[in-house]
């Protein structure tokens, strides 16, 4: 079998970018493992979805089933249950292997957009010592059992890390029947939305608990109690600061890696700053016909702008591949990262998206882009915080593009 463009994932990235491959002309397969289409938005059914592009606060099954509904309209094939396994570069493209219901298929196209989402870390990824008993969860793998499956995950619960992931997951197990005991962080500041803090914890007298970790996990089958350390501003625990709370349930949101396997086989080169692909202003990674968009290319904070790279991602992928031209985009130390980290000149430069997020918490800050040795672009900020990622759009029109920079200094 042949296509213009393999889709992989499902969820809203890989939706958005089959639809507009599709309405772009192209023929377009979308591979998702799971028996249904939507990613992680299938678990998320509190509100909050689709601010930014619909004005409206959806549920996570609300917002995809607007995308599905659009994909029916297309001629996107779809093969769900289906696992990509392997990837590697054919005579005119790439070829695609990948195991379904059927068996193991392979087949040929000319681009392919990664829109696999992203990994929850885990207890072994944190270093969480103790006991091999049941009751700890990832924040996903709990919100799946409470949402999908209808099980609740524990009675007790101790929630590791305020990001939103966690926040929303400790009002989601309140609302249930569930005792929340507190949420953790070790960080001395939250790591979630202000408006998650006061809406999650605040509403329903949930305790946060800042500096703190869990060190350690005790239980014979099941999870009996957990050890809570304080830590220091390296986030190193501090002896002798131990104390033990009762619980059954360790629910950890301790952060999201990109799932970037597929692009690893592939050599495609990786940001070690965003753990996503390096991709230009059309997601188009380092390897020609290669395309990266939504959480793989990097932890979005918002569903609305995972569906605005798979589009870019997607309408791109249906064209030829071009001969590129590429600048590098470097960025200063306050910030964290900026997405794309690379300009193809070839293409159209004069409304190119980028987003960006602070490496710390940051009041008046003024935000350059300079190419050239010339300011194109500036923006001030009377606030930027690292878990709330911005968005700003810059015309490189008529700017020299040799030494693009992208500043934050002191207003
Ligand atoms: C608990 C939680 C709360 C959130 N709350 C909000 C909110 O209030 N507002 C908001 O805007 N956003 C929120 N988000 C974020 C939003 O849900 C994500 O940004 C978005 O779902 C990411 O979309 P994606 O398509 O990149 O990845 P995903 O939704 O993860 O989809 C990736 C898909 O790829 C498939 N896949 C992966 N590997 C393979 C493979 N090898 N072969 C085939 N298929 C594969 C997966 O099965 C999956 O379906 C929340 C996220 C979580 C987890």
């Amino acid at each position: 079998m042949k296509y213009d463009t393999v889709v992989i994932g499902g969820g809203p990235a890989g939706l958005a970018a089959a639809i507009k491959a599709s309405d772009s002309g192209a023929s377009v397969l979308l591979i998702e493992r799971e028996a249904r289409l939507g990613g992680i938005l299938k678990q998320c059914v509190h509100d909050g979805f689709g601010v930014v592009r619909f004005g409206e606060k959806l549920s996570g099954p609300e917002y995809a089933d607007r995308f599905i509904k659009e994909l029916k309209r297309t001629n996107v094939q779809v093969s769900l249950l289906s696992f990509v396994t392997r990837t590697q570069k054919s005579q005119n493209g790439y070829e695609i292997t990948y195991v379904c219901r059927d068996g193991v298929k392979t087949v040929d196209c000319r681009s392919v957009v990664l829109a696999t989402g992203c990994r929850e870390r885990t207890r072994n990824g944190i270093c969480v010592h103790g006991d091999r008993c049941a009751g700890v969860y990832t924040a996903g793998a709990a919100q799946n059992l409470v949402n999908v499956l209808g099980v609740m995950p524990g009675k007790r619960v101790v929630v590791l890390g305020s990001g939103d992931i966690g926040l929303i997951m400790a009002r989601r197990l309140t609302l249930e029947g569930a005792k929340v005991a507190g949420v953790y962080e070790a960080k001395s500041v939250p790591s979630g939305l202000t408006r998650n803090i006061h809406q999650c914890l605040k509403d329903f007298d949930i305790p946060l608990y800042l500096s703190k970790t869990v060190t350690r996990v005790f239980g014979t089958s099941r999870l009996e109690r957990v050890e809570i350390s304080d830590v220091d501003e390296k986030m190193h625990p501090i002896a002798g600061t131990e104390q033990l709370v009762d619980c059954d349930c360790l629910v950890l949101a301790v952060g999201l890696i990109p799932e970037n396997e597929i692009a690893r086989e592939m050599s495609v080169p990786l940001d070690p700053k965003t753990k996503g692909a390096y991709v230009d202003q059309n997601c188009q990674t380092k390897e020609d016909g290669i395309y990266a968009c939504g959480n793989a290319l990097h932890v979005n904070d918002l569903v609305d702008y995972v569906s605005e790279s798979g589009e870019t991602a997607g309408v791109h992928s249906a064209g030829p591949v071009c001969k590129r031209d590429l600048k590098p985009i470097k960025t200063d130390g306050k910030l964290l990262y900026v997405v794309p980290q690379m300009l193809d000149v070839n293409s159209d430069v004069s409304k190119v998206v980028m987003y960006f997020r602070a490496s710390e918490e940051l009041s008046a800050q003024k935000l350059t882009v300079s190419a050239g040795g010339q300011t194109i672009f500036t923006k001030t900020y009377n606030k930027l915080l690292p878990p709330e990622m911005e968005r700003i759009v810059v015309d490189f029109g008529k700017a020299t593009t040799d030494g693009i920079t992208v500043r934050l200094e002191d207003k």
